[in-house]
């Protein structure tokens, strides 16, 4: 089916037109139009489906429209929306519970994007700082990792070393300090008495789905807890299922003093985000120190709730962890013909392409023209996030036409 207009233009040439010409170019998306999505499939306005394999960089983890989370915001839009947090509304109490609960934590800070819970995160670690461990007002220092991608804020691209994230948008807001991603006396060697908090991606996504060393989780968790410095994980990409595991620090048994969530947590609807984490940590916030409009609504909670409840069972996870099985096997199948290298954790991978086959750009676009969506990272990096709904045949067939792009 292909609906086209008078001249003979597709829908997706107008639309593509149309997107552009009043829009700020902050990113450049493939030509794709898409007017409807349904687990793991995408159809664009002139009727042609597409196999996504992006979720939405991990925050439709169970895909388009799923009828649970469906419900729960159409159940939710028809009773009450937002109330602010100046009242307590009646859906607020038993997503934060629920959450704290799948965390293992006491107390759960609702926010709505993640880099907001990166700021909240940051806030907190700096005043407990401050108000527990004793380091001298405004000397708080937070360590990062090099190839971090935290979000888009002010502070926080102040310290990633992506030029593109960085650059133009200075100064920047001190008390961060960079280490080298996955080495773990470099970290340790960075801590000063004035460091409050380790702030790092268990896997880092944006930066080609990293995975650091087995240990390294351990490691830090053990130089952290010696320091009496916080570990504040940024599981916004890598958790809620994603790797197999609820967490990507389950893989090492570590749990970090702050879980920073976002991505899945709003089940692919609205944006949902949450700093997790117990009451000495968390209790340093007093009323009006913090605090978002939007934070904590309503749908968002009603939302977030059948996410923890659908996670709650570890049927996603298990899925996550069978089909990456799955992807690891067809990916080593093509390392020499189109791949140079890649890495997998549950379903969720980073395959470096062969740069004579050509850019991750290019090969994104080709393998849209055989219908599967698919976003590189950096330069020949091409990242696979697969809904973790999707079929195991849909999956293969997806596999199936990266192996035909990269002849
Ligand atoms: C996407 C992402 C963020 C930022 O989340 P937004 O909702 O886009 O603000 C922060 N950290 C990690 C690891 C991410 O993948």
């Amino acid at each position: 089916m292909s609906i086209t207009t008078g001249t003979g233009t597709s829908m997706t040439t107008t639309e593509v037109e149309r997107a552009e010409a009043r829009t700020a170019h902050n990113y450049h998306p493939l030509p794709v139009v898409l007017a409807h999505g349904e687990g793991a499939w995408m159809t664009d306005v002139d009727g042609k489906r597409f196999l996504d394999l992006l979720a939405g960089y991990s925050a439709l983890n169970f895909g388009h429209s799923h009828p649970r989370l469906i419900g729960a915001a159409h159940a939710q839009l028809d009773k009450l929306t937002l109330t602010s947090r100046a009242f307590i509304h009646d859906a607020f109490a038993d997503f934060c519970a629920a959450l704290g609960d799948l965390c293992g934590k006491e107390l759960v800070l609702p926010m709505n994007t993640g880099a907001e819970a990166v700021e909240t995160a940051i806030k907190v670690s700096r005043k407990w700082g401050y108000e527990v461990k004793g380091v001298p007002a405004d000397q708080a220092r937070i360590i990062v990792a090099s190839g971090n991608f935290h979000g888009r804020t002010t502070t926080i691209v102040g310290f990633s070393d992506d030029p593109d994230a960085r650059d133009g948008f200075g100064p920047f807001t001190p008390g961060f300090d960079t280490v080298p991603y996955g080495d773990l006396a470099a970290l340790e060697a960075a801590i000063t008495p004035n460091t409050v908090a380790v702030l790092i991606e268990p896997i880092q996504g944006e930066g080609g789905v990293v995975i650091p060393p087995e240990g390294y989780l351990r490691g830090v968790r053990e130089v952290c807890t010696r320091e009496r410095v916080l570990f504040a994980a940024d599981e916004i990409q890598a958790g809620l299922g994603r790797t197999g595991r609820t967490f990507a620090c389950d893989h090492e048994g570590v749990v970090p003093d702050l879980y920073v969530l976002g991505k899945a947590l709003g089940g692919g609807i609205v944006p949902v985000s949450a700093v997790v984490g117990n009451r000495d940590v968390l209790g340093v916030l007093k009323p009006g120190q913090h605090g978002s409009t939007f934070g904590g609504n309503p749908l968002a909670c009603a939302v977030g709730h059948e996410v923890v409840q659908m996670l709650a069972t570890g049927e996603h996870q298990t899925r996550a962890a069978e089909l990456g099985e799955i992807l690891r096997e067809r990916l080593e199948a093509l390392v020499g013909k189109g791949i140079v290298g890649f890495r997998v954790r549950g379903l969720w991978a980073g395959i470096d392409i062969d740069p004579a086959i050509g850019t991750g750009r290019e090969v994104c676009e080709r393998l849209m023209a055989r219908g599967v969506l698919a976003k590189d990272t950096h330069g020949s990096t091409i990242r696979l996030a697969p809904p973790l709904v999707i079929s195991e045949d849909d999956l293969h067939w997806g596999i199936d036409q990266l192996a035909a792009v990269l002849v």
